[in-house]
């Protein structure tokens, strides 16, 4: 059997394509209070479109790689931020633990580039009491 469809009817979307067609019309809107023209009525060349759609493009590249840094720190949370200032940590030194106190491991120590605050790390070994 064929599916008819008759001029007027409704194709059923989701909500995610309708909320995308509000958008759009939303923008169009926006386009034609501030230039004055519609994708229409828009003079302008072939190559003009090109130019646009490219920068767009590399907008959104933009964006993306925004989000993808987002999302990659709040996987891999930063190790090198001062607990006081924010600033960036340097590292300074790696010291075996043996020569400080009686353990073995490492003792790492860092400083802050902006507050000069003073970090060490230091390893805890496993326990073996
Ligand atoms: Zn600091």
């Amino acid at each position: 059997m064929v599916s008819k469809r008759n001029k007027g009817d409704e194709i059923q979307m989701s909500r995610i394509e309708d909320e995308v067609c509000k958008k759009i019309q939303a923008r169009a809107a926006v386009g034609k209070e501030k230039y004055g023209v519609t994708m229409e009525t828009a003079p302008l060349s072939k190559l003009e479109w090109m130019v646009h759609l490219s920068e767009e493009l590399m907008d959104a590249t933009v964006y993306l790689q925004k989000l993808i840094e987002i999302e990659t720190e709040s996987a891999h949370p930063r190790r090198d931020v001062c607990w006081w200032c924010g600033g960036k940590l340097i590292w300074q030194a790696d010291h075996d633990k043996e020569d400080l106190m009686d353990e073995e491991g490492i003792v790492t120590h860092l400083q802050c580039s902006s507050c000069n605050a003073s970090v060490e790390y230091i390893s805890q070994g496993e326990d073996d009491e």
